[in-house]
C-alpha cells in the first residue's frame, strides 16, 4: 500500500481502483505514513502557520430538504432565524478585532436573501474591510447570480459536490436536486474566477469506497482551491437520525491523500470532525489540514443553526472560541494567524 501512497506523492493522482484499493486497505501504519507525507508538504507550503475564517451564519431558513441537514425545510423544530445587516457588520468588526481577515457567509438557501440583498451584504462588508477576504456559502445559484456577487467583491465560494455519484446523489437528496447540476455551478464559479471550494461528508449513508474514490477522481478533475471534508452526524430530527456517523479515522486519511493530490489546496480542519472527535481538529491539521474555521455567529443563535446533532462551539462567545482554537493550536506546534489566506498558485510558490 506505501507504493500507492508514493506514488500519489510524485503524481498526484490515482486510478479509481488504486484509490479503492488504498481507501480498503487502511491501517494505523499505512495512516502514519501518510500522514508523515502530507504534513511535510503542508508544511512546505504554509509552515506551521494555520489561516482562520470567521464563519458567520446568517440565515437557517432554507428551501431545499436534503434528508441529511438539520435546517432542511421539513424540519418543523428547527427555530429559524435571520441576520440583520447591523448583525452581520457586528460579527465582522468582533471578527476583525480578533484578526480574521476573511468572513464566511453561510447559510441555507433563503429566498429572502434576494440577489440585492446579497449585494448589498458583500458591499457593505468590503467597503469596511476592504481589504478582507469574502466567502459565500449560499447554494446553487445561477451563474448570473454567481457574477453580480463577485462583481460586488465576493471572493470565494464553497459549495461541495456532496457526493459526485448521481445515483447516491440522489439517495442523499430530494429529485430537484441533482448532481449534475451542482457540478455545473462548481464549474461556473471557478469559470467567474472565484477561489471555489467543494468537498463531501465522509461516512454519508449508502456511501462506498467506490463513491469515495469517484470524490477524489471529481476533485482532481475540478482542481478547487480549497477542500472541505468532515464525517457525517446524525441530527435527530431528519430521515437519516438513525444512521452511523461518519468514521474519524477515515476521514483524517482522505485529508492526507487530498493534501498529496493537490499540495497548495487550502484544506479546512472542519467543526464536524471537531464535534466527531475532542481533538479532531488537532488531528486533522496532523492530517495535512491548513485551516480553521471558527464561528462568528453571535452566540443567541448559535445553536439554531444546527446541521448535526451536539455541535461543538455554540456556547462560548466569537474571542472565547479564538483563544481555545489558538490553544488547541499550538498544543501541536502551530499557530493561528493573521492573514487573508489566499490560495496561491504553484508556480508562484516556487518563484
Ligand atoms: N446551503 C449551503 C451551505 C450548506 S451547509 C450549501 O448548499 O452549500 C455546509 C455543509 O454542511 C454541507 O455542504 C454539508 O456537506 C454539511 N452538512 C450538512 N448536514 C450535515 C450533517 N448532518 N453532518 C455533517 N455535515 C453536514
Amino acid at each position: 500500500m506505501k507504493n500507492l501512497i508514493d506514488k500519489l506523492e510524485k503524481e498526484h493522482i490515482l486510478t479509481k481502483s488504486e484509490f479503492v484499493t488504498l481507501l480498503n486497505n487502511i491501517t494505523p501504519q499505512l495512516s502514519q505514513y501518510l500522514f508523515k507525507k502530507s504534513t511535510v508538504i503542508a508544511k512546505k507550503h504554509f509552515g506551521n502557520r494555520v489561516y482562520v475564517r470567521g464563519l458567520i451564519e446568517f440565515t437557517n431558513y432554507c428551501k431545499n430538504d436534503c434528508y441529511y441537514c438539520g435546517i432542511r425545510c421539513s424540519n418543523k423544530n428547527a427555530d429559524r432565524y435571520r441576520l440583520t445587516m447591523e448583525e452581520i457588520l457586528g460579527c465582522c468588526e468582533q471578527g476583525y478585532s480578533l484578526g480574521f481577515r476573511t468572513y464566511v457567509l453561510q447559510g441555507g438557501e433563503d429566498p429572502y436573501f434576494t440577489d440585492d440583498k446579497m449585494v448589498d451584504i458583500i458591499t457593505a462588508i468590503k467597503e469596511r474591510y476592504p481589504r478582507c477576504a469574502i466567502t459565500l456559502s449560499i447554494g446553487e445559484k445561477t451563474k448570473e447570480s454567481y457574477q453580480k456577487f463577485f462583481d460586488a467583491g465576493a471572493d470565494r465560494f464553497l459549495l461541495r459536490h456532496e457526493t459526485a455519484d448521481c445515483n447516491h446523489y440522489s439517495k442523499l437528496h430530494p429529485n430537484n436536486l441533482s448532481a449534475k447540476n451542482r457540478q455545473r455551478c462548481l464549474f461556473n464559479l471557478k469559470e467567474i474566477g472565484y477561489q471555489t471550494g467543494t468537498g463531501f461528508m465522509v461516512g454519508s449513508p449508502y456511501q462506498t469506497v467506490e463513491n469515495l474514490a469517484d470524490d477524489l477522481l471529481f476533485i482532481k478533475q475540478l482542481s478547487p482551491q480549497m477542500v472541505g471534508i468532515g464525517p457525517f452526524i446524525p441530527h435527530c430530527d431528519t430521515p437519516f437520525r438513525d444512521k452511523p456517523k461518519g468514521n474519524v479515522d477515515l476521514c483524517l486519511f482522505l485529508l492526507g491523500l487530498l493534501r498529496l493530490m493537490i499540495p497548495n489546496v487550502l484544506l479546512p480542519a472542519t467543526t464536524a470532525l471537531g464535534t466527531a472527535h475532542n481533538t479532531g481538529r488537532e488531528k486533522g491539521i496532523l492530517a495535512g489540514a491548513n485551516v480553521v474555521m471558527p464561528n462568528l455567529s453571535p452566540v443567541m443563535y448559535r445553536k439554531k443553526y444546527s446541521l448535526y446533532d451536539n455541535k461543538i462551539c455554540t456556547g462560548e462567545e466569537a474571542a472565547e472560541c479564538n483563544k481555545c482554537l489558538a490553544r488547541r493550536m499550538n498544543s501541536i506546534g502551530y499557530e493561528i494567524v493573521t492573514d487573508r489566506g489566499d490560495y496561491k498558485p504553484i508556480n508562484i510558490i516556487e518563484n
